[in-house]
């Protein structure tokens, strides 16, 4: 699947015709994403890539990766949670439904799940 051309986030048309192709659920398409998402993070200094995959409640998939900096501190890298609700607020979605994430969230991600902007998440269970 060719993620890069994307953009990052999957129209819900396009998160259909998916579903429908390979005979997934919702949240089985969530899981089949995490991996191919993973492959487009950016961690030059902790070569640790991770990969979120998000539900919006328009039916949208939003996808987010780690990205690192040359040059600057670890904690100046956006998280793989974080660069998902950025992704989300750029294409208007008002909430997330489900968050399905290659690692476990780190205290920072979890508290940015918590803000205002959008209400808590679901983890994929
Ligand atoms: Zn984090």
């Amino acid at each position: 699947m060719a993620l890069e051309r994307d953009g990052f986030v999957l129209e819900p048309a396009q998160v259909a015709e998916l579903k429908q192709r390979f005979g997934l659920s919702e949240a089985e398409l969530l899981y089949s994403l995490i991996e191919p998402t993973q492959r487009l993070a950016r961690p030059p200094v902790s070569d640790y890539h991770v990969g979120a995959v998000g539900l919006g409640e328009s039916g949208r998939v939003l996808l987010g990766v780690n990205v690192e900096l040359h040059g600057l501190p670890l904690n100046q890298s956006i998280h793989a949670e974080q660069f998902v609700i950025a992704n989300a607020v750029r294409v208007g979605e008002r909430r997330l439904t489900r968050l399905a994430v290659s690692a476990e969230p780190c205290g920072h991600c979890r508290q940015v799940r918590t803000t205002p902007v959008l209400p808590p998440v679901l983890s994929c269970d």
